[in-house]
């Protein structure tokens, strides 16, 4: 891939408007707009270049005028079982994101998505949360490292299947690129992901969780929930002092019942802070209050080593805290997690600005 240059747009931060407008002002015909649009989000070139269908003229044009990618390599890092994969990701600025490639045994690429360079909401176990926020991601910052993954996977036939908007940053402070970012994913003249396998998360920006759900997109949404009670969530979540633990479950009980799709609770589980019996009880009364039992879903993901000071839990202790839940008629599964070894696990994600490196 040639060098990111700094000044003008990204192919994919250019929409299909846009770009007719620019064919027809350079003279080109509207109909190369759906030819380029699919190569840049189907296709494994790195470069105008490599578009051979099309004329030697336009693919010159088109490099003066966009870059390829938003997002240039600066390092990538497989997990010891090969599987898991990280890429440190340079944008136009300088700035630097990371993007983590999860295969499942061959039949799924899930792709974690970052939608801001840094974070600013301290989450208390978070890494990113550590570095304060960068700056907002544009949506083809974000389209780009879907891409950039399928070019990696393109090779041995394999496409990637799933996007999870939980790395680097909160997609809802950073609603309008994500949820641009989000419509390209999944239109069919676009990437083409089926919106069933687009998932945006949050730590509970309220009033965003009620706009999402008016937006008609029938994508999934995770919520990071983290604590049953509004003392401990506080204290590992500073968000939690502005919307509280029963405002973020009303919220998401409105959001399934606008959408008809099932929220995923996300829970962390740190020892000796929010993985008690008692923890797991309030938290089954509280979803069960707040909507059908059945519809929501508790993923537990074992503490990550990072910021804070926490450990995880026992595996039996995250063992009985899953069947505390399950017993009270709420889907709770203990998530393995993976690519650890290179810090690529939930809450891990991190970029020393101005090293160009991730912590480790
Ligand atoms: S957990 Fe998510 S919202 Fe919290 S600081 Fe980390 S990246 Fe930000």
């Amino acid at each position: 891939m040639k060098g990111v240059a700094k000044g003008i747009p990204s192919i994919s931060d250019v929409d299909s408007h846009a770009l007719v407008a620019w064919l027809r002002a350079h003279a080109e015909p509207a109909y190369r707009a759906k030819q380029i649009r699919r190569h840049a989000m189907h296709g494994a070139a790195s470069e105008f270049e490599e578009l051979s269908d099309l004329p030697k003229t336009l693919r010159e044009k088109l490099a003066a005028s966009f870059r390829w990618s938003a997002v240039e390599l600066e390092r990538e890092e497989a997990s010891a079982d090969g599987e898991t994969r990280k890429a440190l990701l340079r944008l136009a600025d300088g700035h630097h994101i990371e993007s983590v490639l999860m295969p499942h045994h061959g039949a799924r690429n899930a792709v974690c998505v970052s939608t801001q360079a840094g974070c600013p909401m301290a989450c208390a176990f978070c890494a990113t949360g550590e570095m304060g926020l960068v700056r907002n991601l544009t949506a083809g910052e974000i389209v780009d490292q879907v891409r950039y993954w399928q070019r990696e996977l393109a090779p041995r036939g394999e496409r990637v299947s799933h996007v999870v908007y939980m790395g680097m940053g909160e997609p809802l402070n950073n609603y309008d690129a994500s949820l641009s970012a989000a419509r390209t994913l999944i239109d069919p003249n676009g990437f083409g992901i089926s919106p069933r396998r687009v998932t945006i998360s949050t730590c509970g920006v309220v009033p965003k969780i009620d706009e999402l759900a008016q937006e008609g997109l029938p994508i999934n949404l995770a919520v990071s929930l983290h604590a049953p009670d509004d003392r401990t969530r506080t204290a590992i979540m500073p968000i939690n002092r502005k919307w509280g633990v029963e405002e973020v479950l009303a919220a998401s009980a409105r959001y399934v019942k606008r959408t008809k799709r099932r929220v995923t609770f996300e829970y962390v589980m740190l020892a000796g802070v929010n993985d008690s019996d008692a923890a797991a009880r309030e938290l089954a009364e509280k979803i069960g209050r707040h909507g059908r039992k059945a519809d929501a879903h508790l993923n537990l993901i074992p503490y990550n080593p990072g910021p804070g000071g926490f450990r995880r839990p026992s595996a039996e202790r995250m063992e009985r805290f899953a069947k505390v839940l399950q017993d009270a008629g709420i889907a709770a599964t203990l998530r393995i997690s993976k690519g650890q070894d290179i810090a690529a696990g939930c809450g891990q994600l991190k970029v020393s600005e101005g090293k160009a490196a991730a912590t480790t």
